[in-house]
């Protein structure tokens, strides 16, 4: 190589293993590192002064529903932000592919409401990623909830063989179009009544594949070891991988309780493949669903469809304007809208962060009008405020646990470690700076200390503002994963 297209000279290069970082410079050749190590000698069209600053695999945003995202604002600032090159799209039950009905089930999540943006295929959507060139790289799952909605006409019960049957079809087209899996939300009306046998029987249509089987698991407060147990039966019935996601204890009554779950998790993975995947904070967010309001501390509206005046309000405050509602009341009356419940103790969410083996993710979700934080501050968070300023756990896990290990979990060929070969997804950051600053009252914000991010070699996001550059790919299974090739 006489000639590299751009040299980031002098960083801390933390490379994604868990490994100590090393001083060195990198070097770029069209979408792939060239070089890492003393290239004094080598010349670049383009050079970056990495002095003071640290260089890391672009962060793997494991838990998302950006699936609409990537389409309607293909730039992503919320993630590219925080310096996310790669998202997993299609969580919790929910995906826009493949969406086969006509009419929109009361138990579907809002990013479904649009027709414009459901897709009756995954090959539908992947097409629509790729005529959107987004600016990050995306690896979809399918949602067990859309398998639901396409082949149940009552949702209220557990599926029949048939129907099992039909479901297995649409994940099999799925899986051969590129998606890496399939996601569950057991815990959300219209799935509900879903056993671990009809979940299992879907699944194991993804056992030669090597597909992966992530799972908001059906109770994450009173029975959340019970769940944890089911999630991890289904696995060894399909004989697929589990991802646990966004692991927490919720509710007053079960603080304290991750010191048991994370002992069981531990124990689960020694003997079948599980991982698991952390947002840190002590809000969750979803719909907001009546039934569940009264085991928040306080809850937050996001965004409200009949009145939205009542977005970034407190529900108690909604109920007293209302004539004196109770919470779940309030609720009824102002639904479809989503909402921040604070349902966490500090201290599970330290410990879960802190786990040597949990995965970041975001499970930020973009079309809120005022959203849970998360959505643009987790990983910097992750780094500054449980890294650096409350001293958690070092740097090089913090990032391992954003790249090398997620890359790995979910077996994203060439990409989450810094190193000659790989994809140039890159940050540039400030150790000393880097910062979450998005807040629950002011929630879109970038944060602080993300210097440069890069996605297959191009910049994305520099100087606080995205590039315009747009060199993110659909990844799909067969072609950018290691999963199901024997
Ligand atoms: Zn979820």
């Amino acid at each position: 190589m006489s000639r590299a297209d751009l040299i980031l000279r002098g960083g801390d290069v933390v490379d994604g293993s868990g490994g100590a970082r090393l001083r060195a410079d990198v070097a770029i050749t069209a979408d792939r590192i060239a070089a890492v190590g003393d290239l004094g000698a080598l010349a670049a069209d383009r050079e970056i002064d990495a002095a003071g600053l640290v260089i890391t695999p672009g962060f793997i945003d494991v838990h998302t529903h950006d699936d609409r995202y990537l389409l309607e604002e293909p730039l992503m600032p919320a993630k590219a932000s925080q310096g996310v090159t790669t998202v997993v799209v299609g969580n919790c039950g929910s995906s826009l592919a493949p969406y086969t009905r006509a009419d929109l089930p009361a138990q579907a999540s809002l990013m479904l409401s649009d027709p414009k943006y459901r897709f009756p295929t995954a090959g539908g959507y992947f097409a629509a990623l790729d005529e959107a060139r987004p600016a990050l790289n995306a690896a979809v799952l399918v949602g067990h909830r859309s398998l639901r909605f396409n082949a149940m006409d009552d949702l209220e019960r557990p599926a029949t063989g048939s129907e099992i049957g039909q479901m297995r079809l649409q994940l099999r087209e799925a899986l051969d179009a590129g998606a890496i899996g399939m996601s569950t939300g057991l815990f959300y009306p219209g799935a509900q009544k879903a056993t671990k046998e009809e979940v299992a029987e879907i699944a194991a249509e993804m056992r030669a594949d090597d597909g992966i089987y992530t799972a908001h698991i059906r109770d994450e407060g009173d029975r959340l070891l019970e769940a944890i147990e089911e999630a991890a039966e289904i696995g060894r019935l399909a004989g697929v991988q589990v991802v646990l996601s966004h692991h927490k204890a919720a509710g007053r009554t079960n603080f304290g309780k991750t010191a048991l779950s994370l002992p069981l998790i531990e124990k689960l993975m020694a003997s079948q493949r599980l991982a698991f995947d952390v947002y840190p904070y002590i809000a969750s967010s979803t719909a907001l669903l009546p039934a569940i309001v009264d085991r928040a501390d306080r809850v937050h509206i996001t965004w409200c469809k009949g009145r939205p005046e009542f977005a970034n309000r407190d529900l108690d405050q909604v109920a007293k304007e209302l004539g004196g509602l109770s919470r779940q009341d309030a609720a009824a009356a102002v639904i479809p809208a989503g909402a921040i419940y604070f349902t966490m103790d500090e201290a599970d969410v330290s410990r879960v962060v802190a786990h040597p083996k949990s995965m970041i993710g975001s499970d930020g979700i973009p079309s809120d009008a005022f959203p849970h934080p998360r959505l643009w501050g987790t990983f910097p968070r992750v780094l500054g405020h449980y890294g650096r300023n409350l001293g958690l756990l070092p740097l090089e896990l913090a990032v391992h646990k954003m790249t090398g290990l997620p890359a790995a979990e979910f077996g994203l060929k060439d990409r989450g470690l810094l190193r000659p070969g790989a994809y140039a997804d890159l940050v540039l950051f400030d150790p000393s700076t880097v910062l979450d600053t998005a807040t629950f009252d002011s929630p879109k914000q970038p944060a602080s200390g993300i210097v440069e991010v890069l996605v297959n070699g191009e910049t994305i996001w520099a100087k606080g503002a995205s590039t315009g550059a747009r060199p993110g790919r659909a990844l799909r299974r067969q072609a950018d994963t290691t999963r199901g090739q024997g």
